[in-house]
């Protein structure tokens, strides 16, 4: 037997009596074609980081992250999600695990069938004015800015035929970013935590709950290098619940934990999956899933 294969056997061990919490990062969902983004800003980790303050004071910055922020959510929107989501879903309907905590903000969680979810970082297909707090899903967004910018997806596609987001400033200052169509003056913004900012409090306490009763917390694709998604891992050690880590590389959380597997994603849930709840259906992802986001 190998050493991944006796890893995997004591995650197993850890997940079979329930009541387990996941926390996932963006590793899950590399195999979705969805690049590694930096947890909450959105913005593919080797660009700097977009953080609260630049998006709110600097007009460029916030116009090259629309711009961006723009083709990249045809990636987003066509993303599908992978075995490893499936296998999380399968895990949850089986009753191995409790709740699901995601880093990302790519939805792709509640699209496999998992519920319930929570959204640490919150979500993409949401956007919010900063004035009146009113908030629009990014397909309106989307069918807004398309109009205030005919033709500049394809221009810019033919320059970046791999749908690489990283424009050139003549490009970028092409495009024409958009206001809060209800208060007409707003700033809008993605519905997600950038660096900077801070999570909800209701959220974060929320999540705290959620490990505080569960049985084992296993991390999946996570390097956990912020402490937003690091705190949990820290809080299960300090309270003796069990850490099982999943992720191809070190992270940042392996002294806390009980059991690392170094090995990809889309092998090693479905191996779970496949152990632990071989009864789980493999039903039709639920459109009505219900997303927490406190
Ligand atoms: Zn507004």
């Amino acid at each position: 037997m190998d050493a991944v294969t006796q890893t995997i056997d004591a995650v197993a061990g850890l997940l079979a009596e329930g009541g387990a919490v996941v926390l996932s990062g963006a590793g899950l969902s590399t195999e979705s074609g969805i690049p590694d983004y930096r947890g909450p800003s959105g913005v593919a980790r080797r660009h700097t980081p977009m953080t609260f303050q630049a998006f709110t004071q600097d007009p460029v910055a916030r116009r090259r992250y629309w711009a961006r922020s723009h083709l990249g959510w045809r990636t987003i929107a066509r993303a599908a999600p992978n075995d490893g989501h499936a296998a999380v879903a399968r895990l949850q309907r089986g009753g191995l695990v409790d709740a699901v905590i995601t880093q990302n903000v790519d939805g792709l969680h509640t699209a496999a069938g998992s519920t319930p979810v929570v959204e640490l970082h919150g979500s993409l297909d949401a956007v919010v004015c900063l004035d009146c707090g009113d908030r629009i899903t990014r397909e309106e967004l989307d069918r807004r800015l398309r109009d205030a910018n005919p033709g500049f997806s394809a221009a810019v596609s033919a320059v970046n035929p791999d749908g690489d987001v990283d424009l050139p400033d003549a490009q970028v200052s092409r495009f024409r970013p958009v206001d809060c169509a209800g208060c007409h003056t707003g700033m809008l913004k993605p519905d997600v935590v950038f660096f900077g900012e801070t999570v909800p409090p209701a959220r974060v306490a929320m999540c705290f709950d959620l490990v505080r009763r569960a049985r084992a917390l296993l991390v999946l694709g996570s390097s956990l290098t912020v402490m937003s998604g690091r705190r949990f891992v820290i809080r299960a050690a300090k309270q003796g619940i069990p850490v099982a880590i999943v992720n191809q590389g070190p992270t940042r959380g392996d002294g806390y934990a009980t059991v690392r597997v170094d090995a990809p994603l889309g092998v090693v849930l479905p191996e779970l999956a496949d152990r632990l709840a071989p009864r789980a259906s493999l039903a039709a992802p639920r459109a009505d899933a219900a997303v927490t986001r406190g």
